[in-house]
């Protein structure tokens, strides 16, 4: 695939979890990834949204998924579904990290919390 404005495959995710969620002990449903600056965020049906917070902040379109076995790319811009390009490693958060997660943070009425 070419080069794509708002696309940078060499940037590596930030890190294993949430961004915000770490920062301050909260948790996650599913994960998303900043597909310019590599920027890990939770989903929208996570309590908090920290993906779509930072593309709106960021001004960065496109998200794509951080869980493993999905490869699909989203742009906040557009509102649709995108074919990308494989993205610096890991492609997803580790294996044995728990959905939702982390594990030792989420409360026992998770399914309540979500959007
Ligand atoms: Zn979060
Ligand atoms: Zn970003």
């Amino acid at each position: 695939m070419s080069e794509v404005a708002g696309i940078n495959p060499q940037v590596p995710p930030s890190g294993p979890g949430c961004v915000e969620c770490d920062a301050y002990g909260g948790w996650w449903f599913h994960l998303r990834r900043c597909a310019e600056c590599g920027h890990i965020g939770c989903c929208d049906s996570s309590p908090s949204q920290h993906a779509s917070a930072h593309a709106r902040e960021a001004g960065h379109p496109f998200i794509t998924s951080y869980e493993p076995g999905e490869n699909w790319f989203w742009s906040s811009a557009t509102d649709e579904f995108y074919d990308g390009p494989s993205l610096a490693p890991p492609e997803h958060h580790p294996l044995d990290q728990a959905v939702p997660g982390p594990a030792d943070r989420v409360p026992q009425d998770w399914k309540r919390h979500l959007h």
